[in-house]
């Protein structure tokens, strides 16, 4: 929309922002922001005065905007912040380097509520290697370099937050920038809903003359395709006419192949035929390689020791990971109050307990604990009661007690035994601990293992 009307639109959306949120807020977050025009109908663009803004913006306000644009009677507009490279920058002085380029200038606008848009930063030159990522990134660029001949399709899987959608838009910034043919990114969700809606406006001719003749299909998030019969049959021609026609096709998914609920035998095996590999969540050392260039990337300064803090309580998930590095970021900008450890773990407390809930299972416990005894995870569920095996599973019941929310019986079950067995262990470890400091010791040191909370001395 023109520069007028986005003027407009936006001056109502504030009335509605300016109820919704407290003055502070206001004045930081919201007043920062100006509408520009642009040539896009529907389109609203945003303009920030940098990039962290955007991040934050994006991350925890979108939603607002949105919510305040509908009220003003725009419910549909799309919207783009753009980062305004012009205007004065009204940034937090600690967070934007002066000696360099501003962040700003490397990034693009982000086009919302538009499917199939690659997001500017997830390329390849941003994705930090791991052992834990080293295998699916080496796929990733090997099917970039040759497309439809090294593996098709590839199906990359692994938990939430750990890199797919960044690795699948990679490849799709990489293909585009080498001219490898025509390539679609979008999410499993865009394309059943395209498809929904051309069936319904009886434009089913021009959705598939559309799939069929890409040559780069990238497809988000694929485990979408659970339990829903009519789309899992049209992917399935979709897939068929691109692989007949050695076309490329790479997927993505939360869980294994297997593990898709429903999934028609005939696509299980579809998506079994080129090369499966799994992203796990990345190890220490990754996450501070990966806070560090994020924190170059955003144009942030925050010490080291800080950045190692978030990624030692962090365990779980990279866009966790990233949340945490903001909100600090964010904290010490606005504050100017030096981190301490106890600054860290107040602003970051609501993450850290989701972590050490996370962490802390029967079955971790069993393992954490079987091997600090040097027995085998076996050992803790079977029959047999030597001593130097009854003592570590009566520990190990002891801090499932004390570390998780489950039942006696539900305990009891993890080990094979019955709830009274659980209660006697708890109680004889109790009372032991209150003489033995040494065993105190170690069940501090195995609950600092689990991430867990002190030990009750
Ligand atoms: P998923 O699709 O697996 O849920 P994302 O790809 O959305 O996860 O990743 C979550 C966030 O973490 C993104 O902002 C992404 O850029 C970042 N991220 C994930 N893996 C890496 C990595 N290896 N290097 C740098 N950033 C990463
Ligand atoms: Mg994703």
């Amino acid at each position: 929309m023109d520069e007028k009307k986005a003027k407009e639109v936006w001056a109502k959306a504030c009335e509605h922002l300016a109820e919704a949120v407290s003055a502070d807020i206001f004045s930081r977050w919201i007043g920062v922001i100006e509408a520009a025009g642009d040539d896009a109908p529907g389109q609203l663009t945003l303009t920030v005065p940098n990039g962290f803004y955007q991040d934050w913006l994006e991350e925890h306000y979108l939603p607002m905007i949105r919510k305040a644009l509908g009220a003003a009677g725009h419910e549909h507009i799309a919207i783009a912040f753009v980062v305004n490279d012009n205007g004065p920058a009204p940034a937090p002085a600690t967070l934007v380097k002066s000696n360099e380029p501003a962040p700003a200038k490397r990034r693009g606008p982000k086009i919302y509520n538009v499917g199939g848009t690659l997001n500017p930063r997830h390329t390849f030159e941003n994705f930090v290697v791991g052992p834990a990522n080293t295998f699916a990134h080496a796929a990733a660029l090997a099917v970039v370099d040759a497309p439809a001949r090294a593996y098709n399709p590839l199906f990359i899987h692994g938990g939430t937050g750990l890199g797919k959608t960044h690795l699948i838009q990679a490849m799709g910034h990489a293909l585009i920038k080498r001219g490898k043919g025509t390539v679609c990114y979008t999410t499993c969700e865009d394309f059943t809903n395209e498809f929904i809606q051309a069936v319904q406006q009886h434009e089913l001719t021009s959705f598939r003359r559309k799939y069929r003749n890409i040559d780069l299909l990238l497809i988000d998030d694929i485990h979408f395709l659970a339990r829903k019969e009519g789309i899992q049959e049209e992917f399935f021609h979709t897939f068929n006419s691109l692989h007949q026609n050695q076309k490329q096709i790479v997927m993505t998914s939360d869980r294994p192949v297997s593990e898709i609920a429903n999934l028609q035998n005939r696509l299980v095996s579809r998506f079994e035929w080129g090369m499966v590999t799994e992203m796990e969540m990345v190890d220490l050392e990754t996450r501070v390689a990966i806070l560090r260039q994020k924190r170059e990337e955003l144009g942030i300064q925050l010490p080291d020791p800080t950045l190692f803090f978030i990624a030692e309580h962090v365990r779980s998930n990279i866009r966790k990971l990233e949340g945490s590095l903001l909100r600090v970021a964010s904290y010490a900008s606005l504050t100017r109050k030096p981190l301490t450890t106890e600054a860290l773990e107040y602003l970051l407390r609501d993450t850290i307990e989701q972590e050490n809930q996370t962490a802390v299972t029967l079955e971790g416990i069993q393992r954490i604990v079987a091997e600090y005894y040097d027995i085998r995870l076996g050992d803790m569920t079977s029959k047999q009661r030597p001593n130097n095996i009854a003592f570590p599973r009566q520990v190990a019941m002891y801090l499932c007690r004390e570390m998780t929310e489950q039942s006696l019986p539900a305990i009891g079950n993890a080990f094979g035994r019955n709830h009274a067995t659980v209660l006697h262990a708890h109680r004889s470890i109790g009372a032991k601990m209150k003489t033995d400091s040494s065993l105190r010791q170690t069940i501090l040191s195995l609950q600092q293992r689990l991430g867990g909370a002190a030990a009750p001395v």
